[in-house]
């Protein structure tokens, strides 16, 4: 545009504002004019300050000839408001290939014909990190397809095993895909210096799948799995064994033991509660409401006040009582630091007293604790080293729900990375994109 046209511009412009150019921390750039668009948003005019143009075929200089069509590119809020970067890229012409090629320039910050710079490509990323793409495309008032390519862009849907050096822990998880399904996927995470990255999610949670995986895992990365933790179950021990044979320790985490004694104690709870509902009148069934809220709230950490509400209901049925002391000298044995030895004959001691009792709903447990026992006891000589598989499970449970189900399995890895990617990492790439 030429200089008299821009001032006259200028001028019929009633909001004229002005932005020092450092503040869009794009590169090479000039700004021509800042307007107000009708509805708030930031219209800022630039130029390019940059000479060549490289040959988009041999890389060479070329001549400058002509301008491209004037972009309109979406960039990072100023303001809260809607920002828009106004450019009308040089053209230049190649006289080194034959076809005598015309390239458009373009800038560090944004690729040929973009509608979004790089920087506020990562500020959609970051705006999606724990939540939803439907959320942020009526915030940004983006489509949600186009949240979704740049998702695809910037995030792949597998493991680039070149990006990983070490290993460290490996953590095996399941999730259902629907309540009360059996239809599952694994997940497969690593955690090294406190940070956690996404490896895979399977379909299913076959030992097939899961040897096939482990056996995907590139031979020089072997030597740096600290070790493995994974759930009470067959398909993901034996495929760890097979695969890794007795090099790398196998961890049945303290949460996946809990997650199994406490559906017992559930179980029972729920035939309990059925059998009293019966039994007792509408009042006495009554009075021990707040001792049942106690118990399906709480997770063994009661009050003086819980306790004796919890008598009521223990008064009418002996065996939940028996039950919850059982259940609460097992978390006691866990949340003490017991050495490996300690901890196994501890385990082998509280099996023998659920035998002598009369309480029969840990039987199955049981029966999965002995066969997984060497594996539990594990979990004791470094307690620290599983203790990130809660936190990540319930991590997967809510981006499950948040996505509404995992309808696609490479989607769902995409999200899941982006979930365990910093914080810090995508708000300092939004600024690094520009450069
Ligand atoms: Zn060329």
């Amino acid at each position: 545009m030429h200089k008299k046209e821009i001032l006259f511009k200028m001028e019929k412009s009633s909001q004229n504002l002005s932005i020092p150019v450092e503040l869009l921390g794009l590169a090479n750039i000039e700004i021509i004019e800042v307007k107000m668009g009708r509805d708030d948003e930031i219209f800022i005019k630039v130029k390019s300050t940059k000479d060549e143009i490289p040959c988009r075929q041999c890389g060479k200089p070329t001549k400058v000839h002509g301008k491209g069509r004037t972009l309109k590119i979406r960039h990072l809020p100023i303001l809260g408001k809607k920002t828009f970067i106004e450019i009308t890229p040089m053209r230049g012409i190649c006289d080194q290939c034959d076809d005598r090629p015309s390239t458009t320039q373009t800038l560090s910050w944004y690729e040929h014909n973009a509608r979004h710079t790089k920087a506020y490509e990562q500020y959609i990323l970051l705006s999606i990190k724990n939540s939803t793409i439907t959320d942020a495309s009526i915030k940004e008032e983006i489509s949600e397809g186009t949240i979704q390519n740049i998702l695809n862009k910037y995030i792949d849907d597998e493991v680039d095993w070149n990006t990983i050096k070490k290993l460290g822990i490996l953590g095996i998880d399941e999730i259902s895909l629907k309540k009360g399904y059996r239809d599952f996927i694994t997940i497969i995470t690593s955690r090294i210096a406190g940070k956690n990255q996404i490896l895979a999610v399977l379909k299913g949670r076959d030992k097939v799948t899961v040897k096939a995986f482990f056996n995907s895992i590139p031979e020089k990365l072997h030597k740096t799995i600290i070790a493995i933790c994974c759930d009470m179950y067959d398909g993901y021990v034996n495929a760890a064994s097979e695969v890794f044979d007795d090099k790398v320790a196998i961890i049945v985490d303290r949460f996946h033991v809990a997650k199994l004694y406490r559906k017992a104690l559930v179980s029972l709870r729920q035939q309990e509660l059925s059998r009293l509902r019966k039994a007792l009148s509408k009042e006495e069934y009554e009075s021990l409401k707040t001792a049942i809220a106690i118990l399906v709230k709480k997770q063994e950490k009661y009050t003086k006040h819980d306790k004796k509400e919890l008598e009521k209901l223990f008064a009418y049925s002996p065996a939940l009582k028996a039950a919850y002391r059982l259940a609460r000298q097992l978390t006691s044995i866990y949340n003490t630091k017991h050495r490996k030895k300690t901890a196994d004959k501890k385990l082998t001691q509280w099996i023998e007293s659920v035998h002598n009792s009369d309480v029969r709903c840990f039987d199955g447990f049981i029966e999965t604790l002995k066969k997984y026992q060497d594996y539990v006891i594990n979990y004791f000589v470094d307690r620290n080293t599983s203790g990130f598989v809660e936190g990540l499970n319930n991590k997967f449970k809510v981006a499950k729900r948040r996505c509404y189900g995992i309808s696609n399995l490479k989607n769902f890895f995409q999200r899941i990375f982006l979930d365990l990617t910093p914080y810090y990492i995508l708000k300092r790439n939004q600024f690094v994109m520009a450069k």
